[in-house]
């Protein structure tokens, strides 16, 4: 008896086991699919600028939309990563995302998140160069943002790959900062434009003394280093009056507004644009 239960414990353990193993590999074989069928679209959030009042950039945000239901990038981007999808997905984003940004007014950046492996690419750079020139976008207008995991992995050919993009005149955001192990050494390995606090310290920012201070510091820190910084996830007014009282370059949540379709953002641009012009008219 004890046997047979020991035996029918470990068949439930491995059919956990497969379940989650199962689940994998179905995204994997739908993302094989997601390009040809048409099932990738990009999502856009606006970033305000606090010194300008005006919407400074904005950052494209990733869906697939596969078997009725809409998956988040926190789901499938990592299985693009495993298997190397991400390599023409990511093409893909890049090309997309630039040609929307050229419909917009001059002054709005898009930003553009960077998966490490794509930095393996030897062609990245020729790559980013295609997508801006086939869609008249200048460098100045687009910020491709990387997380500390690239840096981890240190390598030469991946600070060049950065040098290289900046000297184009493109701006290099650092995402999701202070989650890491060591954020502030990686600082110094690269000169970022832009720093963007991770939304986790704007969560209990109302209510907890510690994030305000390290909020503070992270500002404080960009300000020295001739870095802007970007505070995200601001979804109540409290998180942006702190942010604005500390001197956040530019803010990035709910409150403002959520990931918009294409045509949602390209309404907000110009509605925003054609009151801006009514404004001086007026004065
Ligand atoms: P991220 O780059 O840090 O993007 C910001 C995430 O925060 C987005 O989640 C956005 O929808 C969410 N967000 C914005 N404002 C708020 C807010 O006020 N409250 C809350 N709770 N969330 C907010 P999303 O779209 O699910 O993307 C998740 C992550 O997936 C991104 O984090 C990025 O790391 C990755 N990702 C998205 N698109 C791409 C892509 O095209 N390529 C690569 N490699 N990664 C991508
Ligand atoms: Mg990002
Ligand atoms: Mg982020
Ligand atoms: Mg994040």
């Amino acid at each position: 008896k004890a046997k047979s239960e020991g035996r029918s414990t470990y068949h439930f353990f491995e059919t956990g086991m497969d379940a989650e193993l199962q689940q994998r590999r179905a995204i994997e074989a739908g993302l094989r699919l997601a390009l040809p069928r048409n099932e990738l679209r990009l999502m856009f959030q606006p970033l305000l600028g606090l010194a300008e009042s005006r919407v400074t950039c904005v950052e494209a945000l990733l869906r697939w939309d596969h078997d009725e239901q809409t998956i988040s990038p926190s789901i499938f981007v990592p299985v693009a990563e495993e298997t190397g999808l991400i390599v023409p997905i990511g093409n893909w984003v890049l090309h997309q995302a630039c040609r929307a940004a050229a419909s917009w007014p001059g002054d709005v950046r898009i930003a553009i998140n960077l998966s490490p492996v794509q930095f393996r690419q030897k062609d990245l750079v020729a790559q980013v160069k295609a997508a801006l020139f086939e869609n008249g976008l200048p460098p100045a207008r687009l910020e491709l943002e990387i997380t500390e995991s690239l840096l981890l992995t240190d390598s030469e050919a991946t600070i060049e790959a950065l040098h290289e993009l900046r000297a184009m005149g493109v701006r290099i955001s650092m995402d999701d900062f202070g989650t890491g192990y060591s954020s502030l050494s990686y600082l110094r390995s690269f000169p970022f434009d832009k720093i963007k606090i991770d939304r986790s310290f704007m969560r209990d920012l109302t209510t907890r003394a510690d994030s305000q201070a390290i909020i503070k510091a992270i500002i404080g820190l960009g300000h020295s280093l001739g870095m802007s910084t970007t505070a995200e996830g601001i979804e109540t007014e409290e998180q942006l009056v702190m942010v604005r009282e500390q001197g956040v370059s530019e803010v990035q949540g709910f409150l403002f507004s959520p990931p918009l379709s294409a045509a949602a953002l390209a309404n907000l641009l110009h509605s925003a644009r054609a009151k801006g012009q009514a404004r001086q008219k007026a004065s």
